[in-house]
């Protein structure tokens, strides 16, 4: 742990922290893909991905680096079915859509209500859409979005941690009761949901890291959501690579990953996949790192424990 003092973490430090965005355009998504994901119902199926350009998320979250492909400015009324209706035409024909705007899509000032109904035109072939939000986002426009469409709708919220000094300090401006509340309104009106879990927030060590992401998956299920996505925290955004200097954060081993997937799988409760983006990011081993990789894609689309790959790193 470094000498200075601790820094006071709030939104002004977390933003004076950063580099500059990338230049997006708001007629345009800034990424789109397709992946495979197994659907609650059990099948793998291919879901498609649209990262939607609008403007910067109303919260800062310590860890968050999803400004970076963001707008500071509202979008206009339109801009969000144009970029949905252009990457529609790229993409190939899927089962389910996630719509992710680097925020919260019940954010007014991100995805004005008046797109609601052009989007969910725009969707109505899909089994299922999924989006983001916040759980203060969480309120009567999920069901007027929810009346509009077709598809079931599922909505994914950041719990990350119920380290409650922790999610404190990310600075995400949320309690656990306000993430129960969200995830009990959304089930009482026949809406799932999803968590977003952290591994290995900032200020904890690899043991508790794991501790923390398992009792998150624990609170997450027996709050409501029908599935959980363990993402590993990585450095990047300015802040918690200031963190990492300091020696208050590192990034989280793959090998712990993998523990806490086979933890969250093993539960039974519900679908756990692990955020498998760039990997070698947690390894530092390059031997096992294609097979790990693979492992915990496998572990995802099968949802069940697959044995332990084998190698000399395991013993670290
Ligand atoms: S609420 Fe989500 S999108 Fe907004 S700053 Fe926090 S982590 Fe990022
Ligand atoms: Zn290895």
């Amino acid at each position: 742990m470094s000498n200075n003092p601790d820094p006071v973490i709030n939104d002004s430090w977390i933003v004076s922290n950063r580099g500059k965005k990338n230049p997006v355009n708001p007629g345009k998504p800034y990424s789109w893909l397709v992946e495979k994901e197994r659907a609650a119902s059990g099948k793998i199926e291919d879901t498609g991905i649209i990262f939607l350009t609008n403007r910067e998320c109303s919260f800062h979250c310590l860890m968050c680096d999803l400004w970076k492909n963001t707008t500071d400015v509202s979008v206009t009324p339109g801009n969000i079915p144009g970029q949905i209706e252009w990457a529609l035409n790229q993409m190939p024909d899927v089962k389910h859509l996630k719509l992710y705007n680097s925020g919260s899509f019940f954010d007014e000032r991100a995805i004005p209500a008046e797109d609601y109904q052009r989007i969910a035109s725009l969707v109505s072939s899909f089994d299922t859409v999924i989006v983001e939000s916040h759980p203060r986002m969480i309120n009567k426009k999920c069901l007027i979005f929810r009346d509009m469409l077709k598809p079931d709708l599922q909505i994914a919220i950041g719990l990350e941690t119920v380290h409650t000094e922790i999610l404190r300090k990310l600075n995400k401006q949320m309690t656990l009761d306000d993430f129960s509340e969200a995830v009990s309104y959304l089930t009482k009106h026949g809406i799932m949901s999803r968590a977003f879990i952290l591994l290995k927030p900032p200020f904890l060590s690899e043991s508790d890291g794991i501790h923390w992401a398992e009792r998150s998956i624990d609170f997450a299920f027996r709050a409501g959501v029908e599935c959980c996505t363990v993402i590993p925290v990585r450095s990047g955004n300015g802040a918690m690579d200031l963190l990492m200097e300091r020696g208050d954060f590192s990034m989280p081993d793959i090998h712990s990953l993998e523990k806490v997937l086979e933890y969250g799988l093993g539960l039974n409760a519900g679908r756990v996949f692990a955020d498998v983006w760039d990997l070698s990011l947690f390894s530092s081993c390059r031997k096992c790192i294609d097979q790990r990789t693979n492992r915990l894609i496998s572990m995802n689309l099968s949802q069940k424990i697959i044995s332990r790959y084998e190698c000399s790193c395991n013993s670290l």
